[in-house]
């Protein structure tokens, strides 16, 4: 009773916006704001207020509805709102492809290439030899179909878009023969049947959802059939009793029936991640060298660079792709190109890849390397001689995220930690809001931040977020 009480006075002591406005044109720091964004910003003010009172009265009191603490509250909403929206930030996530942390970051050299080609004109669709029209994959095709062993390649927007556009080139009103168990959804939006409606291409399941064999294609194969598609499952496993068709099976299925058989790699990785302890992966590689028609993957996933959609295979179906008037609805800005055409040159030699390429060296960094920042992060904050801080090691495994790889998943060591006096889940938030943000995990009641996806430079922001925090607590 006297909790409804005190709401309703405070609800009714929440100036009104033409009030906050007013207040605002004679603060110095506002009066040369515009009308508009003071009347945007007032009101945000105001309606959170109001969430406030109403969600919990109890952390409002009256002297938080004065002129002083509105106006404060005005101009932190203004310097938001002036502010860019999209800001770095520290991942202590350990998932290295974190979809929404931005996915991959890029490498020194694709950034350099990308500033350099923005700021000034360039040769996108120009050929300098020749003194006319070039194409514009030139810049990526040769060193695609060099590192993948392709005939052909072709770049468009996202994985999703290369998928859509192999679809509805090879197989539009057509049959698209897959497995039950590939009708995978990726990050909710992208499900494999709802791209394949879109492309114009017709559906047809077969088999069950963990096990398919190669009799259930071949007995599905009829007049309308235009392509054999296989699906990586990037983002689950099905262990036990399984069976799947290999590429290459259906490479040879294709062959016999002259259909053409097309792969969605996913993620796509140009390494094989074998090689550093991990599970192993097949490369883009290894498909293209099954004799698949197309091969398709995302840019920005293993291989580290930006947001993109490769297609590569052979020449007949890549040119007739190439052909598809969709694609200029998918097309590449020269940013990409010029952050691709970097991150792929470095493959060129593969040590140099994984030194230099982030994505690739926080997947194949050593655990004594995580280790060894774990420790100096626990050092700066010992530093701080605060008794409410407590550290605890904790040994985790980092996911390569993305949809990547489904069983990716590497040992790490974390960092778990406590303040006395604040809540785990204050601390997060406080991290999360702090400037930069730094966006951890909460586990077994602790702010859980994984150092693989932590750089070196980060660790002494995260110090003074705590000392912050700390000072203010
Ligand atoms: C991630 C993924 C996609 C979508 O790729 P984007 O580059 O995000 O558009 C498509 N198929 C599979 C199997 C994937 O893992």
């Amino acid at each position: 009773m006297a909790e409804k009480e005190t709401r309703q006075a405070l609800l009714r002591q929440i100036p009104a916006i033409d009030a906050v406005v007013l207040l605002a044109r004679n603060d110095p720091f506002l009066q040369n704001i515009s009308k508009v964004i003071l009347v945007r910003c007032a009101r945000r003010v105001v309606e959170n207020l109001r969430a406030d009172i109403l969600s919990d009265a109890r952390t409002i009191s009256a002297d938080h509805l004065d002129d002083t603490h509105i106006l404060e509250k005005v101009r932190a909403a203004v310097k938001t709102l002036l502010n860019p929206y999209l800001v770095p930030l520290v991942n202590a996530t350990g998932i290295v492809v974190h979809t929404n942390l931005g996915r991959s970051i890029l490498c020194a050299d694709a950034v350099e290439h990308m500033v350099a080609v923005a700021s000034r004109y360039s040769n996108l669709e120009y050929d300098l030899a020749a003194g006319k029209r070039g194409s514009r994959y030139a810049c990526v095709e040769e060193t695609i179909c060099e590192l993948c062993g392709s005939q052909a390649a072709m770049v468009v927007n996202n994985n999703a878009g290369a998928v859509l556009l192999g679809l509805e080139t090879l197989a539009k009103d057509r049959a698209v023969i897959i497995s039950r168990g590939e009708l995978v959804e990726i990050g909710g939006s992208f499900r494999i049947p709802d791209v394949m409606a879109k492309s114009g291409a017709i559906l047809k399941e077969v088999g069950t959802t963990n096990r398919t064999h190669l009799k259930d294609y071949e007995e599905a194969i009829e007049k309308g059939t235009g392509l054999l598609l296989k699906v990586h499952k990037s983002n689950y496993a099905i262990e036990g009793f399984t069976a799947d068709v290999s590429l290459q099976m259906l490479v040879d299925l294709g062959k016999k029936y002259k259909l053409p058989v097309m792969e969605d790699l996913g993620s796509g990785t140009l390494i094989d991640f074998s090689k550093y302890g991990m599970m192993k992966e097949p490369t883009v590689s290894d498909s293209v060298s099954t004799g698949a028609d197309v091969v398709t993957f995302s840019g920005d996933k293993l291989l580290g660079g930006p947001q993109a959609g490769i297609l590569v295979g052979k020449k007949d179906p890549i040119e007739k792709i190439k052909k598809n008037p969709l694609t200029r609805a998918l097309r590449v800005d020269k940013l990409t190109f010029a952050a691709l055409e970097s991150t792929l040159a470095l493959y060129r030699d593969e040590k140099i890849a994984i030194d230099s390429i982030p994505t690739l060296r926080m997947l194949t960094l050593p655990v004594e390397v995580i280790e060894e920042k774990a420790h100096s992060l626990a050092r700066m904050l010992d530093d701080l001689r605060e008794p409410k801080l407590s550290c605890r090691f904790l040994r985790l495994s980092s996911k390569a995220g993305g949809g990547a790889l489904p069983e990716l998943t590497v040992p790490t060591v974390c960092l778990g930690i406590k303040v006395k006096g604040i809540s785990p889940n204050s601390l997060e938030k406080f991290m999360r809001q702090n400037t930069p943000p730094i966006i951890g995990r909460l586990e077994r009641d602790l702010f859980v931040m994984d150092l693989r996806t932590v750089l070196e430079d980060e660790l002494s922001i995260i110090t003074t977020a705590f000392t912050r925090l700390l000072n203010k607590a």
